[in-house]
């Protein structure tokens, strides 16, 4: 700090207060205080015992230490000069006050939409052309308007369910990017666990998503009658038909932390 370079170190947990990261900057004295005075270095530090490989959002009971990705953006936020937002039922996003912060499908961590408001806000207008400004994400995540925080939109349960009754799935789907985007929405089930597999697809449909905004909300559908028995899994998919060119094409889709055993009854 003071070095008139803007730099980013691991250190010990210890010496940030048993903290995950911390930013800290120094600004411009000549213009202090006010609207106007700028960060003239910003330095990151992140503990050393962060990892950094992406971790299933839908799935709750991470470790603290497993969210490495999503601390490095949260102080790169602080970098570009937004301030914690402390958690309540508005703050799906990565400056949350408090790990974790949420992913997004593809078990990617990217800005999510008042985190990209924060930016457009400070920096002003969209980037020029579609493909840099249009992004569609799903998540398996939410907050809980009840105040209880960032949770996993459906309990990872396994429910035994009758083929033709009904059920219910909890999906969150944001566009973090500068444009309103109507694509395809898709609901499906497989017994793979893979999200390339087709599968069946259960609900279809098409959402418009206007430009910094996530949408949760519960889809009601019924599990096929001719449905082979066995164990599986739900996945949505926003931009289901690939009609969107979006700069992030990899989280599109993510599965549900619930699943169900289908019996033939
Ligand atoms: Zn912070």
């Amino acid at each position: 700090m003071g070095n008139g370079r803007n730099e980013t170190a691991r250190v010990t947990r210890s010496s940030i207060n048993g903290k995950n990261g911390r930013a800290t900057y120094l600004t411009s004295l000549c213009v202090w205080p006010g609207l106007y005075s700028h960060f003239t270095e910003c330095d990151v530090k992140l503990a050393d015992d962060l990892t950094f490989a992406p971790i299933d959002e839908s799935f709750w009971g991470w470790t603290n230490n497993a969210t490495g990705a999503s601390i490095l953006l949260h102080e790169y936020g602080h970098v570009l000069g937004l301030d914690d937002m402390h958690n309540n039922s508005s703050n799906f996003n990565i400056m949350r006050g408090n790990a974790p912060q949420p992913w997004a499908g593809g078990n990617t961590t990217e800005p999510f939409p008042d985190d990209a408001a924060g930016i457009g806000y400070l920096y002003g207008g969209r980037w020029p052309g579609a493909i840099w400004g249009t992004n569609l994400f799903a998540s398996a995540q939410f907050i809980d308007p009840l105040g209880s925080g960032l949770i996993t939109t459906d309990e990872m349960k396994i429910f035994p369910v009758c083929r033709g009754s009904q059920f219910k799935v909890r999906i969150t789907i944001g566009n973090n990017g500068a444009y309103d985007v109507t694509s395809g929405l898709r609901l499906y089930m497989n017994d793979t666990g893979n999200p390339a597999d087709p599968g069946r697809t259960v609900w279809s449909g098409t959402a418009t998503m206007p430009h910094w905004t996530t949408l949760t909300q519960q889809l009601t559908f019924t599990i096929p009658s001719n449905l082979t028995p066995g164990l599986y899994w739900f996945f949505w998919a926003i931009d289901s038909n690939s009609t969107v060119a979006e700069w992030n094409e990899s989280d599109d889709t993510v599965h549900c932390a619930m699943s169900v055993q289908v019996v033939a009854c």
